[in-house]
């Protein structure tokens, strides 16, 4: 039975041979290995960057590869690429953020879940410790996308869209999500959270857009649609 499967796979990977999640290249790898070295490993870290969070890491500045992954995940589907970069939000976790409380993981409308068929906020979490992973943000209402709105436009766009469940007074938070460019959403996430009781709330993303300070929403360009869920 053993062989019969192994033949089979062997015919399907002749006809449909695996390919790299980013750039599409034949490859038995999730990402080849040219990708692999374009993915340059930066930390980046921002203290409060933004009202309500506390501080962001992140691994990767968002760009080229990073940026590619980011896309390849949320609008082509290449779901295998989760597991690699779930690896980085692990990393990150284990290197700053081991002493949070819990994580949440960046909600998305219950419609684009259903259209989308996966949260990728979510997804990003699955190799941190079970136990400490929670859904405590709901996103409340659909949202414009944020691509369509001016970065000012944006912040005004999620007021208001998340909610939190109750929160133990004194818990330091974790939020996780795929990229933190604008802020924006990770703003109205912790706001949700510190109303709900959190005391303290850090990101933990795959990739960040790097930043000057002081910076503000107005000054940030922004090519990606970090909130366009
Ligand atoms: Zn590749």
């Amino acid at each position: 039975m053993n062989a019969v499967k192994s033949l089979l796979n062997s015919f399907f990977e002749a006809i449909y041979p695996p390919k790299c999640g980013v750039c599409g290249s034949i490859s038995a790898a999730t990402v080849c290995d040219q990708c692999e070295q374009e993915l340059i490993r930066e930390e980046l870290h921002f203290i409060q960057p933004i009202a309500h969070v506390d501080e962001v890491w992140a691994f990767h500045a968002y760009e080229q590869t990073s940026a590619e992954m980011v896309k390849a995940l949320k609008y082509r589907r290449e779901t295998a690429l989760e597991h690699r970069m779930a690896g980085d939000v692990l990393d990150v976790y284990l290197a700053h953020f081991s002493a949070v409380d819990f994580i949440v993981p960046v909600p998305i409308h219950r419609s684009r879940l259903a259209w989308r068929g996966f949260n990728q906020a979510a997804g990003l979490c699955q190799r941190l410790p079970k136990n400490m992973v929670r859904e405590g943000l709901v996103r409340t209402r659909k949202t414009t996308p944020q691509v369509q709105l001016s970065a000012q436009d944006r912040a005004k766009n999620l007021e208001g869209a998340f909610e939190s469940l109750p929160i133990p007074a004194g818990c330091r938070v974790l939020l996780v999500d795929d990229v933190f460019t604008t802020g924006a959403t990770a703003s109205e996430c912790a706001r949700a959270l510190k109303l709900a009781g959190a005391v303290y709330v850090g990101v933990a993303c795959f990739a960040a857009k790097r930043r000057e300070f002081p910076a503000s929403l107005s000054s940030l360009a922004c090519d990606q649609p970090e909130e366009d869920r």
